[in-house]
């Protein structure tokens, strides 16, 4: 009797441990799924209240909270967890979406690279950009960053997805705007290089007319006369140069663009040799510091350093001109510069001057038809270069340019 007593005693006993055995299974279950944030666990004089608002739950809510898709998937393709950030991206409910395939959620045809991610994406991060099929067809084009994720001893595969929709729509506006540029300039080059080319003939044609017409009419149609024969005549070069200058400017294209190292030494040669009557003329001193080899269109940079020098010349103050031509290199590009002693140039014309056929100097005081800056800029544009000009007017200018370097370049 006094046996079966004790028997019942135990029975009673264990029972009472397995029950509590069973409720602290169940108690540590809910704290790592973090369905519980506090746990009350009664003392020996009152029950105390244990919170488990420590580091956990922050990450908790920053998976919730965050503003980028988050999942965690198996190898197979099962989704584990999702936020609702994830589901709002898909317009799917949460509930539909954690159990089924990551591949229902993506495009057919961006099939094959959730596979790879699946298969790389447990050993290394991976990045891809797929296309999100949400509820009704619905398409996101995303951008899946993942990381390997170890959680007891098995291994799945942590997904974060950036909504691309923005980015894509500005992307798409931005190339569309970029093909009407390109198409715009290259119907203007076309039309600049038609248009100057075909306008040659004609001009020739009125060119031999009216020195026809001045030799054999001269002093028989009276001075009136001759003086509008005589300005028409004197109109024939400046149009022949304006053509030669448009023609010039439009054959700049983008084709030209670098190709091959450039010994800038020798252009600066090339220079002195080519403006030698201009710098007898006006004894012009025309200097340089030691000149690096850049990747560059010899010819085109040839053009640029003629007309820079040129310029420096021809806009001349009172003494004769001191031209100056530098480099010197910085991070990713050289930066040249041409500087001379002539009359300089009011501020708000610094910018003005690089347009084509823009002078602000008449035209009696000084030749010219105002492409020569338009070239030089269009040339340095090609080559992914800047240009611009420091100057006072009665101090001189200082123009600068810079090409890229082979690396700057890349
Ligand atoms: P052009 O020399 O045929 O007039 P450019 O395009 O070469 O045309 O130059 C445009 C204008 O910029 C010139 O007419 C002149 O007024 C100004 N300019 C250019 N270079 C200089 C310079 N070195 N000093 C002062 N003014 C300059």
């Amino acid at each position: 009797m006094k046996q079966d007593a004790q028997i019942k005693m135990l029975l009673a006993e264990n029972e009472e441990l397995r029950h509590r055995l069973q409720e602290t299974d169940e108690t540590l279950e809910a704290i790592r799924t973090g369905r519980i944030d506090a746990v009350v666990v009664s003392g020996p004089d009152k029950a105390e209240v244990y919170t488990l608002s420590g580091a956990d739950k922050a990450y908790r809510i920053l998976f919730e909270t965050m503003n980028e898709g988050a999942s965690i998937v198996g190898t197979d393709g099962t989704i584990f967890f999702c936020n609702t950030r994830l589901a709002a991206m898909l317009r799917v409910p949460l509930e539909t979406i954690i159990g089924a395939s990551v591949k229902a959620f993506v495009a057919p045809d961006d099939n094959a690279l959730i596979e790879t991610i699946l298969t790389r994406g447990v050993n290394e991060p991976q990045k891809v950009e797929v296309r999100l099929r949400g509820q009704a067809g619905h398409n996101v084009p995303a951008l899946i960053s993942t990381s390997p994720f170890s959680f007891e001893e098995s291994t799945s595969i942590c997904m974060i997805i950036t909504d691309l929709t923005d980015r894509k729509q500005a992307e798409e506006a931005l190339q569309q705007t970029l093909d009407e540029l390109t198409r715009s300039n290259r119907d203007l080059e076309e039309f600049a290089h038609i248009a100057s080319h075909d306008l040659q003939e004609p001009l020739r044609n009125v060119s031999t007319c009216l020195q026809i017409l001045e030799k054999d009419y001269k002093d028989k149609l009276g001075p009136d006369a001759d003086q509008l024969i005589k300005y028409a005549v004197d109109a024939i070069p400046r149009m022949k140069a304006l053509i030669y200058n448009l023609l010039a400017y439009a054959r700049v294209t983008g084709i030209g663009t670098p190709s091959a190292s450039v010994n800038c030494e020798q252009i600066f040669e090339k220079t002195l040799l080519t403006l030698g009557p201009a710098i007898d003329e006006s004894s012009a001193v025309v200097t340089h510091d030691p000149l690096p080899a850049v990747y560059a269109d010899a010819t085109q940079l040839l053009q640029v350093f003629q007309n820079l020098t040129s310029n420096a010349i021809k806009f001349r103050g009172d003494q004769p001109p001191k031209v100056h031509i530098s480099a010197e290199k910085s991070d990713s590009e050289w930066v040249f510069s041409v500087s001379d002693n002539g009359i300089g140039m009011e501020s708000h014309h610094l910018e003005k001057i690089f347009k084509i056929f823009y002078r602000l100097h008449g035209s009696t005081q000084f030749e010219g038809s105002g492409v020569g800056l338009a070239i030089v800029k269009k040339i340095i544009d090609t080559h992914k270069g800047r240009i611009w000009v420091e100057s006072e007017p009665g101090k001189g200018s200082t123009f600068y340019f810079t090409i890229p370097t082979k690396e700057g370049n890349a």
